[in-house]
């Protein structure tokens, strides 16, 4: 077994995860059997009941487990789905390090951070090693080196280098930004980060210098002489305009052959199988407007794993899709922020703030006839809208923001009714969904079961199922049992659809979430519709 480890300097959110997975990438389109791994240092258990705000979105595997978003981008740029065991944090491995010392199983011994934590750690690494036919594990360490959180994480990445010698490479990201008049690159940042990293025992075998612009050999040398890191492994990873660019630049200054040989591995060739891909997304042919309504919208990263599904759509067919963000707060006050655009997503959300802009924006696409896709909180509130301006039930709403209405159309699911504690305890992770036949959701997955993510509390009303049907709204999806309501659609639109999954978190960059896709393809016949009835009034 092999380990890449990514450890990062001078700043976080320099782009440490697209780079780690841009390698995952090189690496497995070289014909090597790649998984990664995400070392989250802070506190939390997993990042379930972290705030979208604060971290972006929430990531959910098959498994059920909730991780950081960064995950998405693992599997995405592997085509491949991990588990909860690829993501590290420390709360996970102190909780392990002290239910272990309850149980008595350190014999009486003072229980430390080395070699307790740091033996976990190791275990969680070498666990991850073994789970699956592998060659190569890619470690990202989140922060930056010199934050206390990621200490022991390094510390055991000091001891791994030691016990598997010549088997683990460590690449340093670092910052290299440009200052004054003449925008000279500056390397300081990165010599002070790399003898951070020093001092804890750790020499980089690699450095990944983020810079505006392409590093000039200057730079290099100067890199080179103060880290001991041969010039030809400093490696520019400079702005581009589209992070699928990253892989290929990386390539280009011989990171695979880097990494090949001091790993002392053997693989063929590098395929780039994006190559199509890449194209179409940076030259498309065509582009449509979404307006995607929540309540999250000052952070994009909270929908992350929505955008990266509409650029999956744009590499399949080359239409390109801008969105509008719109505070679903701000509609029930002016609705005008929804004029012109093509498509409606409304994504998931907890809680009742925004809920009545939603409910607002539905009602246009279903009017109108708006192109419409709604995910998991999205697909509730077509439910409520269909009930309270189709059924004529006024009051109609979710338990969850109103535990008192007369007209519960979408309930707490019954096993969730004793829950307390609110980490990993939602409806989690892939299940079955049935399709029906002669629906719009067969007509988009062709089969008749699929499995998706979940993450929710709160389901259709069961009760209010035959009402809604003979009101007209088709539930084309269900869950296994065949009681939970899993799609919806609407009798005469083949542009209108919802589902309790997140189709998102399994759309990957060949295979884009067939949702997402349908939408954008129906977006595109509507601007094609708007054009057209333009000109006929201006005739
Ligand atoms: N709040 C809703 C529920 O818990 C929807 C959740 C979501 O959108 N992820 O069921």
């Amino acid at each position: 077994m092999r380990y890449v480890i990514i450890t990062g300097g001078v700043l976080s959110g320099i782009g440490k995860g697209t780079i780690a997975s841009s390698i995952c990438y090189l690496l497995k389109n070289s014909g090597l059997k790649v998984t990664a791994l995400k070392i989250d240092p802070y506190l939390n258990y997993d990042a379930g009941t972290m705030n979208p705000y604060q971290h972006g979105e929430v990531f959910v595997l098959d498994d059920g487990s909730e991780v950081d978003l960064d995950l998405g981008n693992y599997e995405r740029y592997l085509d491949k789905s991990l588990t909860g065991d690829n993501n590290l944090t420390t709360g996970k491995i102190y909780k392990e390090v002290i239910e272990r010392e309850r149980r008595g199983e350190y014999l009486g011994n003072t229980v430390q951070i080395i070699p307790h934590i740091t033996n976990e750690i190791k275990r969680r690494i070498k666990k991850v090693a073994a789970s699956d036919d592998l060659d190569v594990v890619v470690i990202e360490v989140g922060g930056t080196v010199g934050d206390i959180e990621s200490m022991p994480f390094l510390e055991a990445v000091r001891q791994l280098r030691r016990e598997e010698f010549g088997k683990v490479l460590v690449g340093h990201v670092t910052l290299i930004p440009s200052v004054g008049s003449n925008e000279e690159l500056k390397t300081k940042p990165t010599q002070h980060s790399v003898k951070t990293l020093r001092e804890i025992g750790i020499q980089p075998d690699i450095i990944l210098g983020r810079s505006p612009r392409k590093l000039d050999a200057e730079s290099r040398r100067r890199i080179a002489l103060f880290t001991d890191v041969p010039e030809e492994s400093v490696i520019s990873v400079h702005d581009v305009s589209n992070v699928y660019l990253i892989p290929e630049i990386m390539e280009k200054q011989g990171v695979v052959r880097i990494i090949k040989k001091s790993l002392g591995i053997e693989s063929g060739p590098f395929t780039d199988i994006w190559g199509e891909y890449r194209k179409n997304i940076m030259n498309p042919r065509a582009e449509v407007t979404i307006a995607v309504v929540g309540k999250y919208t000052e952070l994009h990263d909270a929908y992350f794993s929505h955008k990266e599904a509409f650029t999956h759509v744009a590499g399949e067919t080359g239409i390109n899709t801008k969105l509008r963000w719109i505070d679903s707060d701000s509609l029930s006050v002016d609705p005008s922020p929804l004029e012109g655009v093509q498509g409606i997503l409304i994504p998931g959300g907890f809680g009742y703030r925004g809920v009545e802009g939603k409910i607002i924006a539905t009602k246009k696409s279903r009017e109108e006839k708006i192109p419409f896709l709604g995910i998991c909180l999205g697909f509730q509130i077509s439910v409520i809208e269909y009930a309270r301006n189709v059924l004529g039930l006024k009051k109609a709403n979710s338990s969850e923001f109103d535990s008192s209405t007369p007209d519960p159309v979408i309930d707490i699911l019954p096993e969730q009714k004793a829950v307390k504690d609110l980490g990993g305890t939602m409806r989690l992770g892939s299940k079955r969904v049935r399709i029906f036949d002669n629906t719009l959701a067969m007509g988009l997955y062709k089969s008749p079961e699929i499995f998706e993510r979940h993450r929710h509390r709160y389901e259709v009303n069961p009760l209010y199922k035959d009402r809604l049907e003979k009101a007209g709204m088709v539930f084309s999806g269900v869950d296994n049992e065949g009681t939970r309501m899993e799609i919806a659609e609407l009798p005469d639109r083949d542009n209108f659809i919802a589902s309790q999954y997140h189709s998102e978190f399994k759309s990957r960059p060949l295979n884009p979430s067939k949702l997402h896709l349908h939408l954008v393809k129906k977006a595109l016949e509507y601007k094609e519709m708007q054009k057209e009835a333009l000109l006929k009034t201006e005739r």
